[in-house]
């Protein structure tokens, strides 16, 4: 894991408004002292998310999402913690110094860099010998008979790789590009598998090249189409997994259309690059396609980042079959709606737009049907089924994607709906749904992914925590008292003793960011829930303390002078059992003493 120092940390949370970073991804209002919105981590209709710029934490009571600015990048832009520092840092202009890495940090950073170097300049290169040169003669005309123009090529970088094992590596040597490099960029493949030290030739070669990139618009990979219609490779050729490159976390073309998405808060889901390029030339431009594999729940959490809901298009002569059950539970599972729609047999957009234009495409989006609406309407002999086993069959295959919602209102209202259609109670399909999950046993994305797992601590505790981040003197006192030894064996402490044991200067917005850094989520959500609940008196927060320490050291005290009782005839015991009742004493006439010191002058 690369290492980040944590001075480096605070001087960029230092640098870093909550508010105004927040505010650049969707619009804050004002609200009193803080700032609020719709959350973008559930779906709402009223705002009950929070921003708090003193405290610059968010928290939002409907989910419990919450934390500092890094959390909220992390969350929100699906990051670790080093890459959320990375991207404030360069927003806020704050160099990462080199040194604060491992040498092995380091050379993985420089490889990233020198990669993402090569992808960037190939395929400027791809792209110049679509538009120059002679050999890419029958590429444009292949693109000009898809209504590719040179406009649309431009905008998605189209290119060419040209025929010949050792082109690009005879490009590549010459724009000083080492022979590691290319094998780590996958650009190249080795004659004898798994032998580095073999001969290399160009991956791609006469194929039309498409630039794969990230959501941030860096070009990490290549997706090679084939030209020659009598070849017998595969249509496409996809770059490997590489350092860049990871087919499962990759949307192609969102880099382009997460804008549109997030406006339209719906995302059109399409198979090919050429289908996704040509709707979103002609218009429709909240469209995503997978790259090079099935819908991942990776996918699904980076569509959720924007959208609420879906839509998958299918030919109509394999209409919600070819669906993929695991794909359609991985969406539901991320909390999207899901629409299905058609497209005429044999059709897939792209050919759609060809022959009819934007307007018939835009049309079957429109038509598309919530999923359940769908099933239900084709599937009409099992709805209607005079059988009841045939309606519980179907029964059956649908309680298993309601079953994914994790919206418990919407599943409510899902399975009311689906059993009133199919004339079977309420209550026998709510038992489908539930037995089928006890036993399958899987852990939905929601568990995984999207929620929030709160831990709060107890009140007193809580009204702790809030104490010690916002009274001035208080947490300087608290440091001065044996609170190590009072909080070892008190349930749900732990946040306070990561809270007294940090270097953290209460009412310094960056040194709490910094501390919000240190947390793992659940505790950074909990802590940002304490600051954000009015109902936490921090001015309680010092008796609290005292108190809490009197009874621990209270019950200590008993708990031993029981044992003593107990082991009267066990001098061994008696003896372990009188030593800790000293420490115990001693630990009370330390901590009476200085819980009873003035409060220093300010
Ligand atoms: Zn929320």
């Amino acid at each position: 894991m690369p290492r980040i120092a944590q001075e480096t940390v605070e001087r960029v949370a230092a640098a870093s408004d909550i508010v105004e970073v927040i505010g650049s991804y969707f619009p804050l209002k004002r609200a009193g002292t803080e700032f609020r919105a719709l959350c973008p981590f559930h779906q709402e209709k009223t705002p009950s998310f929070y921003v708090n710029p003193a405290k610059q934490s968010y928290y939002c009571h409907g989910c419990g999402a919450g934390g500092a600015i890094f959390q909220f990048l992390m969350q929100y832009e699906n990051v670790d913690f080093p890459e959320a520092v990375r991207r404030l840092a360069s927003r806020a202009g704050i160099p990462i110094l080199e040194s604060e890495h491992s040498a092995e940090d380091e050379a993985r950073q420089n490889l990233r860099k020198r990669l993402l170097r090569i992808h960037f300049e190939a395929a400027a290169w791809f792209h110049q010998n679509l538009l120059r040169t002679r050999a890419a003669d029958h590429a444009r005309a292949y693109l000009q008979s898809r209504g590719i123009n040179v406009e649309m090529a431009k905008r998605w970088q189209i290119g060419y790789a040209p025929r010949g094992w050792g082109s690009l590596i005879a490009w590549a040597e010459n724009s000083g590009f080492s022979r590691n490099e290319l094998l780590e960029s996958g650009l190249v493949k080795l004659k004898e598998d798994g032998n580095r030290n073999s001969r290399i030739y160009d991956r791609f070669r006469d194929r039309l090249m498409f630039p794969i990139c990230n959501d941030i618009g860096e070009t990490v990979a290549f997706s090679g189409r084939i030209l020659d219609p009598a070849a017998k490779e595969g249509k496409y050729v996809n770059s490997p997994e590489t350092a860049l490159f990871t087919k499962g976390n990759i949307l192609f073309g969102l880099h382009q259309s997460k804008r549109h998405i997030a406006n339209a808060r719906e995302a059109i889901v399409l198979e090919g690059q050429i289908d996704l390029i040509m709707s979103f030339e002609v218009g429709i431009r909240n469209v995503v396609a997978p790259q090079g594999t099935a819908l991942t729940e990776r996918h699904a959490t980076l569509i959720r980042r924007f959208a609420d809901q879906v839509v998958l298009f299918f030919d109509a002569d394999t209409a919600g079959q070819k669906a993929g059950e695991r794909a359609l539970e991985i969406l539901f599972g991320a909390g999207l709606q899901v629409k299905l729609g058609e497209l005429p047999p044999g059709e897939d957009p792209d050919s759609l737009i060809r022959k009819a234009g934007g307007k018939a495409f835009q049309a079957r989006v429109e038509l598309a049907e919530d999923f359940f609406d769908f099933q239900v309407n084709r599937n009409l002999s099992f709805v209607e089924s005079k059988t009841t086993a045939g309606r519980i069959a179907f029964a059956r295959k649908m309680s298993q994607f309601i079953r994914a919602v994790p919206d418990p209102v919407l599943r409510d209202t899902l399975t009311s709906r689906l059993a009133s259609r199919l004339t079977i109670t309420r209550e026998t399909l709510s038992q489908m749904i539930f037995a089928q999950a006890r036993h399958s046993g899987t852990k939905t994305l929601r568990e995984e992914v999207v929620t929030n797992p709160v831990v709060m601590p107890p009140h007193g505790l809580a009204v702790i925590c809030k104490a010690a981040l916002t009274i001035p003197d208080l947490l300087g006192k608290i440091r001065q008292q044996p609170w190590e030894a009072i909080l070892r064996q008190i349930e749900g402490g732990e946040l306070l003793s990561k809270i007294f044991s940090s270097d953290l200067e209460p009412n310094d917005p960056a040194s709490i960011a910094g501390l919000f850094a240190t947390l793992p989520q659940p505790e950074a959500a909990a802590l940002s829930a304490i600051l954000a609940n009015k109902e936490l008196n921090e001015h309680m927060g010092e008796r609290f303390w005292i108190e809490l320490a009197q009874v621990e050291i209270q019950r200590r005290k008993q708990q031993l002078e029981n044992v003593q009782r107990l082991t009267s005839d066990d001098p061994i015991a008696y003896r372990q059992a009188t030593e800790e009742l000293k420490e115990v004493l001693d630990l009370q006439s330390r901590f009476t003493d200085i819980s009873r010191l003035p409060r220093r002058a300010p």
